[in-house]
């Protein structure tokens, strides 16, 4: 479904592209000159190359004529049909230059990101059938995505001509290290990927560095995103558009909402350590329940992540001297 939004007059146009996940379409997005240009396209299926190819040609554009694909992040379901888009149209491929290895590497770098989630979650005190059930669990999805060859490294801050406009490419890190977003000054439009939802709040993922090494210090992820989110809230934007459900016109607002809803939670957390050292296994099993289970990645992300905004504020204490990562209040 193309979804109108006020972009469309200034030719960029909202592709919801579908995907089997529980978390619904994915949003491409066409940005219309030369060269013509995709951010994000879709998971690797057939139903959604299907889907981004009727939308396209209610554009106007084949497949065949795209110039230009540009990531705003590694995760599958926004970039896996990337290698089937160049075949059929050459088109260059530009992401964020840290993250270019992974995706031509997609899944020698997958493995290795699951193997060391399966470590985190032990190391955090998940049952072992659920550590032992991750790699499997994550197996199933990874058929989603596809590897793709990067022809262009972006940096941060650089500037790309797309004929009728320039863009910014903007890094954004926290959802994952790679994240960008893409600026369009002249209308005051700016492409989000998954860095700010208008319904969600965006997940700031614990995984492995792009360094590749798993014994580097634990990736702090929710503090990066909050420094990104703080940065976002300063452009001057009229529209933001995400990677998921609809436009954003007040992304200021928002944003506040998102820091307010970190602090919440980081509170209900100190709450529940008051009972002594624990887990972060064990404080997302008492905030989520079976969620904890059935989602233990996200929720120890989400977890973790908090605890690492209470101890920057000298709240919490984290002992690792065990086998089991415990957390208390200081
Ligand atoms: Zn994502």
């Amino acid at each position: 479904m193309i979804v109108a939004t006020p972009a469309a007059r200034a030719g960029i146009h909202c592709l919801a592209v579908p995907t089997p996940f529980a978390i619904g379409p994915i949003n491409a997005y066409l940005i219309e000159g030369r060269p013509l240009t995709l951010v994000d396209n879709g998971p690797n299926c057939a139903t959604s190359l299907a889907a981004l190819e009727a939308m396209l040609a209610e554009l106007g554009h084949r497949v065949e004529d795209l110039e230009l694909l540009i990531l705003t992040h590694d995760h599958l379901e926004h970039f896996g049909l990337t290698s089937t888009l160049v075949a059929r149209s050459g088109a260059d491929v530009a992401c964020l230059a840290s993250i270019a290895d992974g995706v031509e590497d997609f899944d020698g770098w997958w493995a290795e990101v699951d193997a060391y989630i399966a470590t985190l979650l032990a190391r955090h005190g998940a049952p072992r059938p659920l550590v032992a059930a991750y790699r499997p669990s994550a197996d199933l999805v990874r058929g989603f995505g596809a590897a793709a060859r990067v022809t262009r490294r972006l940096r941060d801050g650089e500037r790309l001509d797309l004929g009728e406009r320039d863009v910014e490419i903007l890094h954004r890190p926290g959802h994952s290290e790679g994240d960008i977003v893409v600026l369009e000054r002249e209308h005051r439009i700016l492409i989000a990927g998954d860095h700010l939802l208008s319904r969600v709040s965006s997940n700031a993922l614990v995984t492995l560095g792009h360094d590749r090494d798993p014994e580097a210090p634990r990736l702090q992820a929710l503090l990066t995103y909050r420094e990104s989110l703080a940065a976002t809230r300063e452009l001057d934007v009229d529209v933001v558009l995400g990677g998921h459900d609809g436009m954003i016109e007040n992304h200021r607002e928002l944003i506040d909402e998102r820091f307010d809803l970190h602090d919440k939670r980081a509170r209900r957390f100190a709450e529940l350590l008051e009972d002594g050292p624990t887990s972060a296994h064990e404080l997302a099993v008492r905030l989520w329940g079976d969620t904890a289970y059935g989602q233990s990645y996200l929720t120890l992300s989400e977890t973790l992540g908090h605890l690492d905004l209470l101890a920057s504020r000298g709240v919490v204490d984290e002992d690792d001297s065990d086998r089991v990562t415990r957390y208390s209040l200081r």
